[in-house]
């Protein structure tokens, strides 16, 4: 049986890692329009601060040790589910008998100017790199970023480590909202501050601004910001384009059943290019974290392997390691009931709906973090114990086995 797997990204090396466990001798190739072994792009930032190798997750031997045919810088433009073939933007064809389709996603900045050489984002690595070689010419003192979410901190902070000064402005009140509730947002916001990063909320771009190369932002105000180097980190979008007159079903992102198929035959979509089901509220949209990355990879793998495996649904989730606090945000932020707790610097706030966990913020003290997500999961009853949830201690040995037992 031969396998193809469109990109290479951790959806895609979770699907070949998963196929290559039960099934030795499947043939499987892997396509990325890019010109890098497997890359992990959370940890892109470390690998430009401290020069080190980690992004690369898997070791570049990595194809060879799996037994994967890789290919790099082969971009597919089309799908032809029928004759299950796949057109290349060489020109060249390529069958499959199965197809996974882990293409992630890209930058979504609805901005006029957005496409103009002078701005730069740091969704993938050969992004990443354009931006960091323009840091190093030397030239650029000053850079500024338009977006406030996961993305654009990370970016803020590895140019604030390169000497850049870095002028951050965001629409929302708050940085990271769609992670972030108020009180863990401002703590974030703070630290942002503190380590020279001139964040601006409140403050919406609308164009880069240029004749050629883009030079400036235009703000809904009517000022002009300038900066050596402009960014947009406005959001992300799934790579999709190659779908048009295939038939596969879309919205935002790749309609997936709960056994993760397309709606064409032995097609199979995981990761940040899938809209999948989320583990607490069944609504279905793209969860663009790595974690479920992986899970959807792995059952994709099996499936297409002719498994059954469902899909649990994804999670709500994302830390933050760089503000020299850890930050960690679980499932939502909202819920009927609020506990909270400000100890020593760290800062704990739990979502109940009717009396289970919704969700989580953790800000210093995380430790509560692995208990806390098992009772998310479990969707337990936490009245026996709520008068626990906010004890330093929870999550510890003795006093975890208190609490469930009371
Ligand atoms: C800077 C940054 C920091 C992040 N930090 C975190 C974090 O701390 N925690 C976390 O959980 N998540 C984080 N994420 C999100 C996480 O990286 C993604 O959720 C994850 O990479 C998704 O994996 P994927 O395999 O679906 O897609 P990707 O990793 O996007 O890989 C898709 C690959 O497909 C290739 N491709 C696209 N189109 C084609 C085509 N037509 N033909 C061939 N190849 C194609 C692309 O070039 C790319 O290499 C971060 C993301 C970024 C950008």
């Amino acid at each position: 049986m031969k396998i193809v797997i469109i990109g290479a990204g951790p959806a895609g090396v979770s699907v070949a890692e998963t196929v290559r466990s039960v099934e030795r001798q499947a043939e499987l190739v892997m396509l990325s329009a890019e010109p890098f072994p497997p890359y992990s792009p959370p940890a892109m930032a470390d690998h430009f601060i401290t020069g080190s190798d980690t992004h690369l997750w898997r070791g570049v031997d990595w194809p060879k040790r799996t037994g994967v045919a890789y290919r790099k810088r082969v971009q597919v433009v089309a799908i032809e589910p029928e004759a299950h073939r796949l057109r290349l933007a060489n020109g060249k064809t390529l069958k499959y008998d199965r197809l996974v389709i882990a293409t992630g996603s890209r930058l979504y900045a609805p901005l006029k100017g957005v496409d103009r050489p002078g701005v730069y984002n740091f969704k993938s690595l050969s992004a990443a790199e354009a931006l960091v070689k323009e840091i190093k010419k030397g030239k650029a003192r000053t850079a500024l970023i338009v977006g406030a979410g996961f993305i654009g901190m990370e970016i803020a902070l590895l140019l604030r480590e390169l000497g850049v000064e870095v002028t951050q402005i965001e629409m929302l009140d708050q940085v990271m909202a769609g992670m972030l509730d108020a009180d863990t947002a401002a703590i974030a916001l703070n630290l942002m501050l503190e380590r020279g990063v001139d964040v601006r909320l409140k403050t919406k771009a609308i164009a880069f601004t240029s004749r050629e190369r883009a030079t400036g932002v235009k703000l809904e105000s009517g000022q002009t910001l300038k900066a050596d180097v402009l960014i947009a980190a406005t959001g992300v979008k799934p790579n999709l384009d190659f779908l048009e007159g295939s038939g596969i079903a879309h919205r935002w992102g790749i309609t997936v059943d709960d056994h993760l198929r397309t709606n064409a035959p032995d097609v199979y979509a995981a990761g940040d290019v899938a809209e999948t089901r989320d583990r607490l509220t069944g609504e279905t949209y793209v969860h663009a974290i790595f974690p479920n990355a992986v899970e959807q990879g792995r059952v994709a793998g099996l499936n297409l392997l002719g498994h059954d495996v469902t899909y649990e649904g994804a999670d709500r989730m994302n830390s933050l390691k760089h503000l020299g606090l850890p930050i960690m945000a679980v499932g939502l932020k909202q819920g009927d009931e609020v506990l909270q707790s400000r100890r020593n610097g760290s800062l704990r706030t739990l979502y109940l709906q009717e009396n289970h966990l919704a969700g989580f913020q953790l800000v210093g003290d995380i430790r509560a973090a692995g208990v806390l997500r098992a009772l998310l999961n479990a969707r337990r009853d936490l009245r026996p114990i709520k008068h626990h949830l906010l004890d330093p201690n929870f999550g510890e040995g003795m006093l975890i086995w208190n609490a469930v037992a009371s």
